[in-house]
């Protein structure tokens, strides 16, 4: 995942799995001196919520040394998750802001002049969106690498997910046995049922047959691999709007904004300046 000179900016939400994720990066880091380590927030705009979450991260940034960055949604898209909340058709909330802040973490991290983008999506994470693909008939997702996306477009960061099989128990009891302070509130938006679902049968089943998570993250990446090596590879091209990269003529970012009938061209802009 890593190399020793890579500038890696962590996607640092100000939750208990990110603020494990920047601790063991930051001791990692340290044994590396040509390698950095940034940290990312992204502000989605949700109150009563994120900007608490923004105070921590900075706080967590501060006491370890390490350079943080805020982009928010209002700053790239001109609209906020609160407006997307009260605006969305029939999507969940959650889909709009995972697209949304994919592409945001892809321009901070690009501001940032990272060469990796370490999100701390954990086991628990991998399984249920594996799952959750699957019941939603959405197969080829489940194609896709799951721990590093590797750079396809010269404007996308490869991604890494350091803890992806790490069990979420074990990334909370880190975070706790560090001492770090982390949110524990959780977002007003966050109702997705059928992930609830699919988490609380996840549980059930762990406890009756231990490492049950593992088996079925095994069993992802042996279909992703056989899957991978059936179809074709995803050619990737500019988003004609806002320049990103895509496998279509527009991002899906770009397709969601203007649901709402915002202007796209908006997040080109910002792009233009740090390209
Ligand atoms: Fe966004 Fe959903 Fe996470 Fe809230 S719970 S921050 S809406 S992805
Ligand atoms: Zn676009």
């Amino acid at each position: 995942m890593l190399e020793p000179d890579d500038t890696v900016a962590v996607a640092l939400s100000g939750g208990k799995d990110s603020a494990a994720l920047l601790r063991i990066l930051w001791k990692l880091e340290r044994r590396f001196p040509p390698a950095r380590l940034v940290a990312l927030t992204v502000d989605e705009g949700i109150s009563g919520y994120r900007s608490e979450a923004v105070s921590i991260s900075r706080d967590m940034c501060d006491e370890l040394g390490i350079k943080h960055t805020v982009v928010s949604f209002e700053e790239l898209f001109g609209v906020t998750m609160d407006d997307v909340a009260r605006r969305r058709n029939e999507l969940q909330p959650c889909s709009y802001c995972g697209v949304l802040r994919r592409k945001a973490l892809n321009e901070g991290a690009r501001r940032l002049g990272a060469t990796k983008l370490a999100t701390a999506h954990n086991l628990d994470d991998e399984v249920q969106t594996a799952l959750l693909n699957m019941m939603h008939g959405d197969v080829e997702r489940i194609s896709r690498p799951s721990s590093i996306l590797r750079k396809t477009k010269a404007r996308f960061i490869p991604r890494i997910k350091p803890l992806a099989e790490v069990p979420e128990r074990e990334t909370t009891l880190y975070a706790y046995a560090c001492g770090t302070r982390f949110q524990t509130i959780p977002c007003p938006h966050g109702h997705d049922a059928l992930r609830g679902d699919i988490r609380v049968m996840l549980n059930r089943l762990d406890l009756k047959h231990p490492g049950i998570r593992h088996t079925i993250y095994r069993s992802i990446e042996r279909l992703s691999e056989a899957m991978g090596s059936t179809g074709k590879p995803r050619a990737f091209r500019a988003c004609s709007i806002c320049g990103e990269p895509t496998p279509n003529d527009t991002c899906e970012a770009c397709i969601m904004l203007r649901t709402f009938k915002l202007d796209p061209s908006a997040a080109r802009v910002v792009s233009a300046h740090t390209r």
